[in-house]
């Protein structure tokens, strides 16, 4: 088991920087989700903690051993890689054991954590089976069988479902997520999906153009989003953006949007004039007869439980997530109010969220995932 820690992390190929002076840590038994848009730079992240990539700048430390310049094979980690090519001519035994040959592990200890392993990822019934027959899901599981048996300080995974149908998935995350929970190796996951990490998670780094934007719990990056990038990737259906002009000043605890007094986290900072953006969850809009912002409604979702309205308002689409027994008709108008607590404010300029009382808030402890599933 191990801690990764990334110092500084900085990688140029030619004139274009694809990782910019990241930092964060992976404590021992964590699961990290680095999340973002293609291109954002998370393969080249995972791949310098790899080894397969050598890093412009910073440093990478393994249990705190300076490894940046270690080669690969030499770092004692696991590489699951999307295309998870098995040997087809040797069985699934063979497959998962190939590691621990090639290591010339003697043969009677092959054979214990072949099975040991096997049993861990419930496919010990078909050890003798040859892989050519084998169902989507049971290749997947020999695959990560054959990364698990050597036992590495840790686990890195490029998009390792990504060539799977959204059903299949769906089982793979609660899988994965489970295996994670009984063998709690240090984990680090590229996926462009925020369902995915969200699910799967302990802490999630966000990247766009190269730099770490959040870095924090799935809890923190959906409630305190620290970036209007964050605030728009995290969330279905997004963050409703509402743009508005105005000075903030510390110690306030309302702003005006259309001539309307909304109320929001007290503010900690001052703010001269200019164009901020209000950020407000789904679930955070209201719906009140007596408010002065008025919204039309444009559209419905129904989503069973729950019912996505979606309202213009003053010149923004903003939808609302609410109970499914209400009906509505398009056009309707309708008095808005949002939850105040939850309410984020952002520099339309930067990027950056205002500090507020929200952004100050105690993270909530959060259960350790591990204890909430039937395996934990
Ligand atoms: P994807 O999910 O599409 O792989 P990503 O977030 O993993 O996206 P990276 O593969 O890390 O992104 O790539 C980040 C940027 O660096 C991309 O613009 C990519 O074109 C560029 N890049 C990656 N490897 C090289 C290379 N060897 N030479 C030049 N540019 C590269």
């Amino acid at each position: 088991m191990a801690e990764i820690r990334i110092e500084n992390l900085h990688k140029a190929f030619g004139d274009f920087v694809a990782v910019k002076n990241s930092n964060f840590v992976v404590h021992d038994g964590e699961f990290l989700a680095l999340l973002g848009p293609s291109g954002c730079g998370k393969t080249t992240t995972l791949r310098m903690i790899a080894g397969l990539e050598l890093p412009t700048d910073g440093a990478i430390l393994l249990d705190g051993e300076n490894v940046t310049f270690n080669r690969a094979r030499d770092r004692d980690i696991a590489f699951v890689f999307q295309l998870f090519a098995l040997y087809p001519h040797m069985n699934v035994r063979k497959n998962i054991g190939f590691p621990l040959l090639a290591q010339g592990v003697p043969a009677a200890e092959i054979r214990t954590r072949v099975e040991e392993t096997a049993k861990l990822l419930q496919i010990d019934h078909i050890l003798d089976k040859p892989v050519s027959g084998l169902a989507g899901g049971d290749r997947q599981r020999v695959a990560l069988g054959r990364a698990i048996v050597r036992r590495p300080k840790c686990f890195l995974m490029d998009e390792p479902l990504g060539t799977l149908d959204a059903e299949f998935r769906d089982v793979m995350v609660r899988e994965l997520r489970e295996l994670h929970n009984r063998i709690k190796a240090t984990t680090v996951y590229v996926t462009h999906d925020q369902l995915e990490a969200m699910a799967m998670a302990d802490k999630i780094a966000i990247m766009n153009k190269g730099v770490v934007e959040q870095f924090g719990t799935p809890e923190e990056v959906y409630n305190r989003p620290a970036t209007l990038f964050v605030a728009d990737f995290i969330g279905s259906p997004g963050m409703n953006f509402i743009r508005f002009e105005g000075a903030l000043q510390a110690g306030d605890r309302a702003i005006q949007i259309g001539g309307a007094p909304v109320a929001v986290p007290e503010i900690h900072e001052t703010l001269t004039k200019g164009p901020r953006v209000l950020g407000v969850r789904p679930e955070h809009v209201r719906f009140d007869p007596a408010s002065p912002l008025r919204g039309t409604v444009y559209e419905t979702e129904y989503l069973g439980t729950t019912q996505i309205v979606a309202l213009e308002l003053l010149g923004s689409i903003v939808r609302a997530r609410t109970g499914a027994e209400r009906s509505f008709t398009l056009g309707e108008e309708l008095g808005v109010t949002f939850d105040a607590k939850r309410l984020s404010l952002f520099d339309a300029e930067t990027g950056r969220a205002v500090d507020t009382a929200l952004m100050r808030e105690k993270p909530v402890a959060v259960e350790p995932r591990a204890r909430k599933t039937a395996h934990g």
